[in-house]
């Protein structure tokens, strides 16, 4: 009577392709499941009992992990194009002020997370500044963390700031769930003030609270720290506040600051020297590489290939929708292996597995979530995506590399913990007015920003 009631709760997955990630991709393969749980990862003849589902030509994949958003900026996309970063910056935030409720930009997160279960994406880091997205996470049945952003450039500021986020955290704490957890963003070295930084870092450590900060992503940060010049420098001169020359770069500011022991989630991490690159391996602080949306802005290239040398652990981000047309986690992945040649004008300097890797297994790992997701292994989460592949282009291509060259194409199956979220290209269980909704919220943007005296 046992087996059979493992037999009745089991279902196997037969695909022609399954890449676990830790291991090489298997042919003919099937992925058992029980509960949450992978119970099986081998060869279809050896498969326990259980319901059989056939995907076909299908790859199997972990659960891809986006290691850096902001969902409730959704109904933003395309809004900023063409604008510096400065620009762009203040733009999307007076945008949010001015034409997003809070219900608008929950809704935006929903629709952002149905976007991301639709190309595999079954984890989620997000930077929420309303703090509205850990609900949506959790109504879409989603895994993920919300770090609670902080705002705060002025001395002046520092109480105040630390006493709402201390009240935002207190209030969100309640609705946390096995799959979904906060966190904390100090959002950036020029909007946050050093003792803010400090302040913050030491909240989340002493909540056991992990921390994300956006970091060395433009010139313009740079020049802010190192020469107290530049954009950001004027603009908080121009409210007044002092502005003196810090430190060498981001990095060496964090380290600085003792901010580094927190062992944030380090964002973007474009403009860094050896000396930066050392500090980011030496004190295991993660990287959330956000290929698409630092060119989108004009950014750069992340020295990738450098960091995973030196030893830190990468994951790759969309970013929101203000600075990137897709959320598309397989995009990256082949974006990432695609710049880094490009970048250091030689092939193969990050392999289309290895980018998978990062899609997968290197987002996990900067989250602190390996133990339960990122590949497929017998007793982690049954987080799995599922995609069609052609068979002509994966007999040359091979599994991995054809499955990051159809980034784009809808899931054909979506698990998180076992239960699935994605059949045959469509989230199930999705509000059908959300849509609608949020094409609302767009086309209020778009009449705010042509409201806006021509620049
Ligand atoms: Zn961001």
């Amino acid at each position: 009577m046992r087996a059979a009631s493992v037999t009745n709760t089991q279902t196997n997955y037969h695909a022609r392709w399954v890449v676990p990630v830790t291991r090489p991709p298997l042919a003919g393969a099937t992925v058992s499941v029980a509960g949450a749980r992978i119970t099986y990862v081998g060869p279809r003849r050896d498969a326990p009992p259980g319901e059989d589902i056939e995907l076909g030509d299908a790859v199997l994949l972990p659960g891809l992990v986006n290691a850096h958003t902001h969902l409730e900026l959704t109904a933003m996309r395309g809004l900023l194009t063409g604008l510096d970063f400065v620009s762009w910056i203040r733009t999307l935030t007076a945008a949010r002020a001015a034409v997003l409720t809070p219900a608008a930009m929950r809704d935006a997160a929903c629709l952002g997370v149905a976007e991301g279960l639709l190309a595999g994406i079954t984890t989620y880091a997000d930077t929420s500044a309303s703090g509205v997205v850990l609900g949506a996470m959790r109504d879409m049945g989603v895994r993920g963390i919300m770090y609670q952003e902080v705002f705060g450039p002025a001395a002046a500021q520092r109480a105040e700031a630390m006493a709402q986020l201390r009240r935002d955290v207190e209030a969100l704490r309640p609705f946390e769930t096995d799959l979904v957890h906060l966190g904390v963003s100090p959002h950036a070295v020029y909007t946050v003030h050093e003792d803010l930084m400090i302040d913050a870092a030491a909240y989340a450590a002493g909540a056991g609270l992990p921390v994300a900060i956006h970091l060395a992503e433009s010139d313009a940060e740079t020049a802010f720290l190192r020469e107290a010049e530049g954009p950001f420098a004027e603009g908080l001169r121009a409210r007044g506040l002092p502005v003196e020359r810090r430190s060498h770069s981001p990095v060496h500011l964090l380290v600085e600051l003792g901010v580094v022991l927190a062992r944030p989630l380090l964002i973007h991490c474009v403009k860094l020297d050896e000396s930066d690159v050392d500090f980011i391996a030496h004190y295991g602080c993660p990287v959330a590489h956000c290929p698409a949306s630092n060119a989108v802005l004009g950014h750069g290239i992340a020295p990738v290939r450098e960091l995973l040398d030196a030893g830190a652990v990468v994951g790759l981000g969309s970013d929101s929708a203000a600075s990137n047309d897709q959320m598309d986690i397989l995009g990256e992945a082949r974006l990432a292996s695609l710049m880094q040649s490009a970048r250091l004008q030689r092939p193969d300097v990050l392999s289309t597995a290895e980018a998978l890797a990062l899609a997968t297994m290197g987002g996990a790992r900067a989250l602190g979530l390996d133990e339960r997701v990122g590949s497929i292994e017998v007793g982690k989460d049954a987080d799995l995506a599922a995609f069609r592949l052609d068979p002509v282009r994966a007999a040359t291509l091979g599994p991995e590399a054809a499955a990051l060259a159809i980034a784009g194409t809808p899931a054909v199956l979506v698990t998180v913990a076992g239960q699935p979220r994605v059949r045959d290209g469509a989230v199930l269980g999705l509000d059908p007015m959300l849509a609608g909704r949020v094409t609302d919220s767009a086309a209020a943007l778009v009449a705010w920003r042509h409201s806006l005296p021509a620049r």
